[in-house]
């Protein structure tokens, strides 16, 4: 049982959905809400990565969806709809980091990032809502970032792209105030995953550093100087698809050891 599960069904019957669910925070999520209950969709473009996440547990269900391309997006969403029913919980999760100087960011880096970070997430969420009728009951939430929430120096791309999602879930509370739809952000710091996991041999090479001691480096960027571990926004996340938190539109948690 996943820590962070509660231990109840609180979730049972509903179809959960995670898009890059097959690897680090997406990952983590996606099993604590099958093990809560929930019928969970996990997209990504690695069908092998998916399909290994899914055998652990039987509430998993792969489904290749590039958030990349628009067609791919509505008619993966369109068809986990028509096998799972419409999606209660939906996780915009995907997305990807690069960073470099501002003066050396290319139109075409720029537009990387936003295709997949802003974009992508504006498809999930229009898709998912597209399978909810106007009484049912769901919640939509976007992994943003502290790079959501403040700058970041050799990361604009990757900061205005994670700003961009806050705009879009607070946009999208006043537009759905009528319906019983809450649409919230989470906004980590540095967490160990690949994401850092790939950033380690750059800096162990830039700063002549061993793996411990490039890690202590990223970890520096949080409050608390200590890498966040997946389960700390899995918690959040649990938290924010629980009744309890029915009344939190809009929002943004950030988790990240301290004030950003
Ligand atoms: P991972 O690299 O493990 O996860 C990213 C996921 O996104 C992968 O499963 C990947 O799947 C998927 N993905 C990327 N591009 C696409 C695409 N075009 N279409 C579909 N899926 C895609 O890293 P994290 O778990 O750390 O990242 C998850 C989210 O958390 C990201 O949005 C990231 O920006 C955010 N975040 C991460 C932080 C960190 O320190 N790790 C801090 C703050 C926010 P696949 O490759 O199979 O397509």
């Amino acid at each position: 049982m996943h820590p962070k599960s509660g231990g109840i069904m609180e979730h049972a019957g509903k179809h959960a959905l995670v898009t890059g669910g097959g690897s680090g925070i997406g990952k983590d999520i996606a099993i604590a809400l099958a093990q809560a209950g929930a019928e969970v969709t996990i997209t990504g473009r690695r069908a092998e990565t998916l399909g290994a996440v899914a055998a652990e547990h039987p509430r998993l269900h792969a489904q290749v969806m590039d958030v990349d391309d628009e067609n791919s997006v509505r008619d993966g969403i369109a068809a986990a709809a028509v096998a799972r029913g419409p999606i209660r919980i939906c996780v915009a999760n995907a997305g990807i980091a690069e960073g470099g100087p501002f003066e050396e960011t290319s139109l075409a880096a720029w537009r990387k990032i936003m295709t997949t970070n802003l974009d992508g997430v504006f498809l999930t969420f229009q898709a998912a809502l597209a399978s909810l009728d106007a009484e049912t009951q769901a919640r939509m939430i976007v992994i943003s970032s502290i790079a959501g929430v403040r700058g970041l120096k050799n990361a604009i791309p990757y900061a205005v792209s994670k700003h961009g999602v806050i705009g879009l879930i607070r946009g999208l509370s006043e537009e759905y105030m009528r319906r019983p739809i809450t649409f919230n952000a989470l906004c980590p710091g540095y967490v160990e995953t690949d994401i850092v996991r790939n950033q380690l041999p750059g800096l162990m090479k830039r700063f002549d550093v061993d793996e411990d001691g490039a890690r202590a480096l990223i970890a520096k960027g949080n409050r608390h100087q200590k890498l966040l571990e997946v389960d700390e926004i899995t918690a959040a996340a649990i938290w924010l698809c629980s009744d309890g938190a029915r009344s939190v539109n809009g929002q943004t948690t950030e988790i990240s050891g301290g004030q950003v």
